[in-house]
């Protein structure tokens, strides 16, 4: 395994536990996955986040074949082979079922720009309509949903989020977590949010962007 590889097996392994131990990665579902020479490495199927080995993630070629034995990738892997091959910029992609923002999806519900953190997701966040889990419909909509964005909802089902690194896509994760619980907040209270003008947001990205790292935002 090259020093590449390993350290890119490391990461993976880092923001798995992170978002696992944050409670976004409930009853090993989720998976991580980051490009790599020639194809992409990814969570594999069915391992605790906690007991994850470096060997025991999974690469894959860019269309989604196995490189050798080992462990059965992720059963979103079409999802994330998917998006990697529409989004060129795209180098690291994080697919939760964190819970308010699942709980947003079950009732078909994305998340307006009511706060100026969206921007991190390029913007409001869609929800997409429901398809089953491991398929190629289902990959479709998330790289439709992800258009002009770093994050959509799936409906019934959880949440996508991509970034340049695995840092982002672990920061655009967090924040639709955080933006779906204030979002959730605001309809308990049975509060109408003020959604920010297309103007506004543009301003914020444009901050973002001058900050070079959005997770430094
Ligand atoms: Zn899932």
């Amino acid at each position: 395994m090259s020093a590449l590889q390993t350290e890119l097996r490391g990461e993976i392994i880092a923001v798995s536990r992170t978002l696992d131990e944050a409670g976004l990665m409930p009853n090993k579902s989720g998976n991580v996955s980051c490009r790599s020479p020639g194809g992409f490495l990814i969570t594999p199927s069915g391992v605790p986040y906690r007991q994850l080995e470096p060997a025991e993630i999974v690469e894959l070629q860019a269309e989604g074949a196995p490189r050798a034995g080992g462990l059965r990738p992720s059963s979103e892997w079409r999802l994330h082979a998917a998006i990697y091959a529409e989004r060129p910029e795209v180098s690291a992609i994080v697919h939760t079922h964190s819970p308010r923002a699942t709980a947003l999806s079950c009732a078909g519900l994305g998340i307006p720009a009511f706060h100026y953190m969206i921007a991190l997701a390029g913007g409001a966040i869609r929800c997409m309509p429901y398809a089953t889990f491991g398929t190629d419909e289902l990959a479709a909509n998330a790289v439709r949903g992800l258009e002009g964005r770093r994050a959509t909802l799936l409906a019934n089902h959880g949440v996508v989020a991509v970034g340049a690194s695995l840092r982002e896509a672990h920061a655009v994760a967090f924040e639709v977590e955080n933006l779906a619980m204030q979002f959730l907040e605001l309809r308990a209270a049975g509060l109408e949010p003020m959604v920010l003008s297309d103007v506004e947001l543009a301003k914020v990205i444009d901050k973002f962007t001058d900050y070079g790292r959005i997770d430094r935002a």
